[in-house]
């Protein structure tokens, strides 16, 4: 199979073959027809797998870019993984004029991501604590948010994060898609899930 099979935007389908992705991964094509449909989705993906783009394509071909709000949000356990999540969503969003992501992490000072939120982002990337920061600060509106991903999950759980993903879950409209992916799928997860997803579409590889 190729990534001609989807209904991706011609624009995509060339951006991803200059990218190297000739052909879609298991999980990318497991995950791919759900989260185009917007149907939520819990997703067991190891790293390495190619979840970002699983999700990431998606998220990008949906955006809306003259809105300039914030229409999707990645919740990541680390800086490390926010900044790698961020660069793969900007090479995916070469697809796509004027598409601005921004990357939300604590550890730094917040008020240039103050400064950086003012300017508009289609998409924020970051780790929950400082998000939840920015949503008591009124800097961050997720009023337009259309799809949240929660990436690694289990690893977000383990890391004490649980208060703060739940709290952004509930900051944003109920009419959002929900993308879970996470390498295991123990009983908090499980919860997770049942609480906060519609109907996900379980996918495995
Ligand atoms: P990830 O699991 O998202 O961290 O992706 C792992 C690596 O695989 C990254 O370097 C991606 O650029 C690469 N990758 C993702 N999808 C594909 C694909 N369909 N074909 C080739 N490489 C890919």
């Amino acid at each position: 199979s190729s990534f001609n099979s989807f209904g991706l935007s011609s624009a995509m389908v060339s951006n991803l073959k200059q990218l190297g992705f000739e052909q879609p991964t298991d999980i990318q094509a497991k995950a791919l027809p759900p989260c185009l449909a917007r149907n939520d989705v819990i997703a067991m993906a190891q790293t390495g797998s190619g979840k970002t783009a699983a999700f990431g394509i998606g998220l990008i071909e949906s955006l809306k870019p003259r809105l300039f709000a914030v229409q999707g949000l990645v919740l990541c356990p680390t800086r490390e993984l926010a900044d790698q999540v961020a660069k793969s969503l900007r090479e995916l969003a070469r697809a796509r004029d004027n598409i601005k992501v921004l990357t939300l992490c604590g550890g730094v000072p917040i008020g240039p991501q103050i400064g950086s939120l003012s300017h508009g982002a289609h998409i924020v990337v970051g780790t929950p604590g400082r998000i939840q920061d920015h949503l008591r600060k009124g800097t961050l509106s997720l009023d337009r948010l259309a799809t949240v991903v929660l990436d690694e999950a289990d690893r977000m759980l383990d890391m004490g994060f649980q208060e703060a993903v739940e709290d952004i879950l509930s900051h944003s409209p109920e009419t959002r898609q929900t993308l879970m992916f996470s390498a295991t799928w123990p009983a908090d997860i499980r919860s997770l899930s049942s609480r906060y997803q519609k109907d996900p579409v379980d996918v495995r590889v």
